[in-house]
């Protein structure tokens, strides 16, 4: 089968990249293994303009909601359903140095516009430990694994998805195009995620992964359309279960779910609830994230019909429509790639 593009690897990513294929009506095939691990799959998709304990920006911020607006509004379309959700996010001030470089941070020019100090409590009131102070952002959620299970059967349908592990050893490069068993493709473009670092094509690139875990509870009572982040994010997922999470860690990359994190979330929660909570799942994955905190996208150096695109770290849900239709109007219209994401000063 010829393809112009062969997509490796359905998360987020992958994804956006095959609806930038499908919205420039140009053929693609998109592969997967669900069998390897997704962050995509596990993410809460909280988009959430001001983080850190700094209350910083999020880098972009206002040009990635232009476009995630309207990126996942195409998938709404398309799969007739709603994925993207605005959410208020709680934040909770343990210690009054928080609140105060909340209350400061509030007055810049650039981070104070999305930051509130009215909030609406009552979800949480009696049901979770009240802290020194809290602050409101408008944010949104993105129901990230149901978009991409419905995003992968729409594929099925239309023949353009096939579950399969990519063995990078059996690649035959042509001098314009590639071979992988009987898929003809004129251009690869790997979304694999933190398996990157298994490309040969790309395995030098300065990825800083972090490894995440998290809890799924079920906390009867607590009932709230709003995102609360007390050291933990709480995020509802359907009636009394919640998402909790996530740590952070960059040694022992694995997918594994490890006792010590689970201890970690168990001892945050504890501080944050004051009604009963039962753990239900355990989950781990790791972010791709990168030294820079920049995505990566570009070609091969030798191989130029070969790229990739990814580096999207601990924030896939609002980087990805931006830069996926970036990198596509790269390949497409051959429109130069941003500085800040062109892999091609660390291939050489
Ligand atoms: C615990 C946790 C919580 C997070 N919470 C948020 C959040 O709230 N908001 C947010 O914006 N981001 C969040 N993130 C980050 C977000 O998940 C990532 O930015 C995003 O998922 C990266 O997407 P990706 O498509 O690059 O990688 P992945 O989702 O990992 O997808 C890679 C895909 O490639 C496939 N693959 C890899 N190798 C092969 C191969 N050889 N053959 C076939 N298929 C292959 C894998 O099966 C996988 O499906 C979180 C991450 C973690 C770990």
């Amino acid at each position: 089968m010829n393809y112009k593009y062969l997509i490796v690897g359905q998360g987020i990513a992958g994804s956006l990249v095959a609806m930038e294929c499908l919205k420039r009506g140009v053929s693609f095939l998109l592969i997967d293994d669900p069998s390897k691990s997704s962050a995509s799959r596990i993410a809460a998709g909280i988009i959430n303009p001001i983080t850190g304990r700094k209350f910083v920006k999020t880098w972009m911020y206002e040009a990635l909601e232009e476009a995630f607006i309207p990126g996942y509004k195409a998938f709404e379309d398309l799969l007739a359903k709603k994925y993207l959700v605005e959410k208020e996010i709680i934040r909770a001030f343990p210690k009054i140095s928080d609140q105060n470089n909340w209350d400061a941070r509030s007055l810049s020019e650039d981070a104070g516009p999305f930051m509130q100090s009215d909030y609406d409590f009552t979800d949480f009131e009696n049901k979770v430990k009240l802290k020194i102070g809290y602050g409101k952002v408008h944010g949104y959620q993105l129901k990230v694994s149901e978009l991409l299970e419905d995003f992968k059967n729409y594929l099925i349908n239309k023949g353009a998805y096939r579950e399969m592990s990519f063995d990078h050893a059996e690649v035959d490069l042509e001098e314009n195009s590639i071979t992988y068993r009987d898929i003809h493709a004129d251009h690869i473009i790997f979304c694999e995620g933190y398996k990157a670092i298994e490309n040969p094509y790309f395995n030098q690139l300065p990825f800083a992964l972090a490894k995440g875990e998290l809890l799924i509870v079920e906390i009867p009572g607590l009932e709230s359309d709003k995102i609360l982040k007390d050291g933990v994010f709480l995020v509802q997922l359907e009636k009394d279960i919640f998402w909790a999470g996530a740590t952070y860690a960059w040694d022992d990359l694995n997918e594994r779910p490890s006792e010590e994190k689970k201890v970690t979330l168990l001892k945050t929660l504890d501080k944050v609830l004051d009604i009963p909570y039962k753990v239900i799942d355990h989950k781990a994955g790791v972010r791709p994230s990168t030294d820079q905190r920049r995505p990566f996208m570009g070609s091969h150096p030798t191989h130029k019909y070969i790229h990739i695109f990814n580096g999207l770290g601990t924030k896939g849900s609002s980087l990805g429509p931006y830069w996926a239709d970036h990198f596509m109007n790269y390949l497409e219209k051959d429109s130069a790639l941003d500085k800040e994401v062109d892999i091609s000063i660390f291939l050489g």
